[in-house]
């Protein structure tokens, strides 16, 4: 078996082995040693056992041999005793017993019988009461430098009282036995009671343990220090004290520790030897096993790294059926499942690139047929885009060697229509395959099956993909799904792509005419320049815009506008050659763009049938309206290079036709460019004349025709120019209008006739009315009502010394809002006024219910009532019909005496005209006052104020 090392490196290897290994070692070696201790303590208690049981048994063989000397003593005695005393014979005796044997007495010369001759022991009182009981007398006599003498003394008559005795010295060998009688491993020793010693069968060691040893079984350490080997001891203790009154004797024997556990070494060695045996099994299985749990599990790692790192094609080799495999086979096909999605979602998202970075959708076709290449088991794909539903008219988009084809295909209704029903997909029949079999790879699908999949957007199917597919079974749904996600974004792709048509088209096109819109116009135009200057053409720019528009949109309402300017789209387009460019460029301005043209002749001959076109009745709903247009044209090369400028002076051109009196056409001229130019510095002196406080006002008074009275002033604007002198309002109200400057130009004519109605009252006059032009756009700023109060707070003048002269256009304008605020004006107490009543358009009845309290005859009627018809009806009309709106009516423009006398005749009082007073500077004004304030001759007022007038005129 090869054991990898890598494993080993593992954290989690490492972990589980040493877990491995404790468990299994700890428990052995402490079991191990538990049991040894455990057998060498029994060991020892049986050694120290078997030594105590020795030593008895030792014991009692030397009490044995001493009681023997003592019956030979005993029977010596006796035969001495019967005997002819000590000089008769040898007693009889056990041969070798005694060492030496003597007859000895207190007070006589010892005599030997046998070896040495022994004197009389030092024995007395207790002892020899027990020798006078014919027993024995044990006494250890010590010897120097030898082991003591074991002597036993016997009375030889206990009835006489000599005391003679027999002292036998014991022959050592006999008493303690031979050498050859112990064995080397055991030793034996006797002590005395006083711990002396009187035999050990070993000399050295074994003796001093012997005279070491206790009564516990624990090791004695032999002092040789060399051996330092441990002895167990065993003893037993030999009472002497009956039988031969001497102290006991400890019989001892001794045997090495190691050889009483000398069974137990082979033991420890084999069970050693197990152990490390069973702990080598143990480590090598758990190596085998953390290594067959760690290799799968580090290949899984690494997979999953991989996997990490995007690489979906690795696979994890993992062997066998186990938990390891089936999660490696499991990892496997996950990881190609993802590798799968991942391409999907690669095409998908590079499909969402495609929408939101091109209008052309056609790269997605590419991209979702080569996925369904990937995808599907399909030899061949189309993905069928109808054009047309009702004429079966469709795209089909293939895959071919050389990049995408697209070639035209029929599409039948009926089968488009079964395709819609069925979002789950349909195999097609025999049938319906051959109409779509020819959209495929040539050869594809011969003999297979199709398979049609629709791709919807919204609800409705906008394409469908075509598969051709060799087996008939139905498609895995791991196939099906991710197959129906792409064509869904094939969907939105399309959908997409028809909704971003839908807004370029809607951006560029007016939504109303569908005529193309400023942005287009100008992309063509811009075109159209540049073609015509490479070429060398001309081309010309018609800038057309409707005149009186704004009445018809603002009487009949947007709707019917709007029909209007759809008419007037209708008409233009008959003008104009299908090569021309017809736009809106907003409002009610149309361009048209005349390519190729020969010469002005033509362009003219186009301008006047637009002009000719529009200016017939135009039937909106139940009404009849005219409107005409303003043509101004400019050519390119003559008058331009480019679009911007063209445009620019086609419109300066088309501003010149209005000014020319509308319902014409003006090419544009280059002076006309020179009045732009000073157009735009008048704006510039105006802007430094506010700023300069060049501004005046001039007061026109009123005159009652009746009383001569004046009943009124208009205050009039007058611009102190610092080269031009004084310059009327007619030569720059317009541009003042146009720039919005006239916002602050009226704002200070406000404050101003407020200011200067209030100085005249404080300077003892009594002024009249003040009447103040003001424009459509203070109006349409909103903020009228609060600079008309804040003019008469600061100057402290009552409402009534404030009127307010507007245009009718105003009414016009709904964006003004006038009638709420001339309301709030009137409630006030600001009179209002209608000037130059009888140029616009408003209508009568509407007039009844306007804010108004005095209307103002336009001067081209008074000027031309006295020589025209028409004038003097309609003058004559405006003053009627104010007095039967019961309301004030002024005449303005009064110049001649047959003026005077025709509006007395229609009873129009009040009057307004060089006739009485041309415009007077304040001071002047204020004069004109006195005059009238000095008491006067009673007569006609009005002829009194006559010499006044003339002089003011
Ligand atoms: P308007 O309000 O109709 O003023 C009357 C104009 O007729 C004045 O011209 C006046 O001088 C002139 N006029 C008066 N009597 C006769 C006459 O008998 N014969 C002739 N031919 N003209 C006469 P002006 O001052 O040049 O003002 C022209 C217009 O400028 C005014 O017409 C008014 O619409 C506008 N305007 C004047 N001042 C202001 C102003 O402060 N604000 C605004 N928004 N417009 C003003
Ligand atoms: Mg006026
Ligand atoms: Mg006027």
């Amino acid at each position: 078996m090869k054991v990898e090392g890598t494993f080993v490196r593992s954290r989690v290897a490492r972990r589980i082995l040493a877990l491995f290994m404790l468990c299994a070692f700890v428990p052995a070696l402490t079991l191990a040693l538990l049991t040894l201790g455990q057998v060498r303590n029994l060991l020892r208690e049986q050694a120290h056992a078997q030594l105590v049981h020795a030593s008895k048994a030792y014991g009692l063989n030397v009490y044995e041999r001493l009681l023997l000397v003592h019956r030979d003593l005993q029977q010596m005695a006796a035969d001495l005793r019967e005997g002819t005393g000590l000089g008769g014979a040898t007693p009889k005796m056990i041969p070798g017993t005694y060492a030496s044997l003597s007859v000895v007495g207190p007070q006589a010369r010892p005599v030997p019988i046998l070896g040495e001759p022994l004197s009389w022991p030092q024995i007395g009182g207790p002892a020899l009461t027990h020798l006078n009981a014919n027993e024995s007398v044990l006494v250890v006599e010590p010897a120097s430098g030898a082991a003591p003498r074991i002597v036993l003394v016997q009375l030889i008559d206990p009835g006489r009282p000599e005391r003679f005795a027999l002292a036998a010295e014991l022959n050592p060998v006999e008493l303690w036995g031979a050498p050859d009688d112990f064995s080397e491993a055991v030793g034996v020793c006797v002590l005395a009671e006083t711990g002396a010693k009187l035999f050990c069968s070993q000399p050295g060691p074994a003796s001093d343990s012997a005279s070491a040893a206790s009564t516990v079984p624990e090791p004695a350490r032999t002092s040789d220090a060399t051996a330092q080997q441990a002895m167990i001891a065993g003893q037993w203790q030999l009472f002497l004290k009956p039988k031969f009154y001497a102290p006991s004797w400890t019989v001892i024997e001794t045997e090495p520790v190691s050889a009483a556990i000398a069974p137990i070494e082979q033991f420890t060695r084999i069970f050693i030897g197990v152990t490390v045996l069973s702990l080598l099994l143990v480590a090598l299985s758990s190596v085998v096993q953390v290594r067959r749990t760690m290799g799968p599990l580090e290949k899984l790692i690494d997979g999953i790294r991989r996997l990490a790192g995007a690489d979906f094609t690795h696979q994890v080799e993992v062997s066998g059926s186990d938990e390891f495999g089936q999660l490696a086979t499991a990892f496997n096909q996950m990881a190609a499942r993802l590798g799968r999605q991942l391409d999907t979602l690669k095409v998908l998202s590079r499909i969402d690139q495609v929408i939101l970075s091109k209008v052309d959708v056609d790269p997605v076709f590419a991209l979702a047929l080569t996925e369904i290449g990937a995808l599907t088991p399909a030899g061949s794909a189309v993905i069928v885009v109808p054009e047309s539903a009702a004429a079966g008219e469709a795209r089909a988009y293939r895959l071919a060697a050389d990049g995408q084809q697209i070639s035209r295909i029929t599409v039948a209704p009926p089968l488009l229509s079964r395709i819609a029903a069925r979002p789950e997909g349909l195999w097609l029949d025999a049938a319906d395959a051959a109409a779509l079999k020819c959209a495929l790879e040539p050869g594809a699908g011969r003999g297979g099956s199709l398979f049609v999949l629709p791709i919807m957007d919204r609800g409705n199917v906008c394409a469908f993909t075509c598969l051709a597919l060799a087996d008939p079974a139905p498609l895995a749904d791991a196939v099906l799904a991710p197959l129906r996600e792409l064509c869904d974004r094939v969907g939105v792709a399309l959908s997409a792509a028809a909704r971003d048509e839908q807004l370029i088209y809607q951006i560029r096109h007016d939504d109303l005419t569908g005529l193309p819109n400023r942005l287009l116009f100008k992309e063509r135009l811009s075109q159209e320049v540049a073609s015509a200057r490479r070429d060398g053409r001309s081309l010309a720019l018609l800038y057309v815009d409707l005149d009186r528009f704004k009445s018809v949109n603002d009487s009949l309402g947007h709707t019917a506008g709007d029909e209007l300017l759809e008419q007037t789209a209708q008409r233009m387009r008959t003008c104009i050659r299908e090569s021309d460019t017809l736009a809106r460029l907003g409002g009610d301005e149309f361009a048209v763009v005349l390519t190729n043209i020969s010469g002005p002749r033509a362009v003219s001959t186009v301008a006047e049938h637009i002009v000719e076109a529009l200016s017939g009745p135009f039937v909106v709903g139940q009404h009849e309206s005219y409107v005409s247009a303003s043509i101004g044209i400019a050519i390119c090369p003559t008058d331009g290079a480019d679009s911007e400028d063209l445009l620019k002076k086609a419109d300066t051109a088309m501003y010149r036709a209005k000014d020319a009196g509308r319902g014409r056409f003006v090419f544009f001229e280059e002076r006309m460019n020179a009045e732009a130019v000073e157009r735009l510095a008048l704006e510039r002196e105006l802007r430094q004349a506010l700023l300069r406080n060049e501004f005046s006002l001039h007061y026109q008074p009123q005159f009652d025709l009746r009383t001569g009275r004046i009943t009124g002033a208009e205050a009039l604007l007058r611009w102190t120019h610092p080269i031009r002198g004084l310059v009327a309002p007619s030569a720059f109200i317009a541009v003042a209008e146009d720039t919005g400057l006239i916002e602050e130009i009226g704002r200070r004519v406000l404050l101003d006739a407020c200011a200067q109605h209030a100085a005249w009252q404080s300077a003892g006059l009594r002024p009249p009315r003040i009447a103040v032009n003001v424009s459509g756009r203070q109006f349409r700023r909103g903020d009228l009502v609060l600079l008309v109060e804040d003019a008469l707070r600061r100057s402290g003048s009552a409402a009534s010394a404030l009127e307010i002269e507007v245009t009718e256009s105003l009414f016009m304008d709904e964006s003004a809002n006038a009638v709420a605020m001339l309301d709030k004006l009137r409630q006030m107490g600001v009179q209002v006024a209608i000037d130059d009543f009888g140029t616009g358009y408003s209508s009568m009845s509407y007039l009844k219910r306007l804010p108004v309290d005095v209307l103002k005859v336009d001067q081209s009627f008074i000027a031309d009532m006295t020589d025209n018809f028409d004038a003097r009806a309609i003058a004559k009309a405006i003053i009627k019909l104010a007095q039967t709106l019961n309301k004030s009516v002024v005449a303005e423009g009064v110049e001649t005496a047959e003026q005077v006398a025709l509006l007395k005749r229609w009873r129009c009082h009040r009057v307004q005209g060089y006739y009485f007073s041309r415009p007077l500077a304040a001071d002047r004004f204020a004069e004109l006052l006195r005059q009238q304030q000095r008491p006067t001759e009673p007569q006609d007022e009005a002829v009194s104020m006559l010499p006044a007038t003339d002089a003011a005129r």
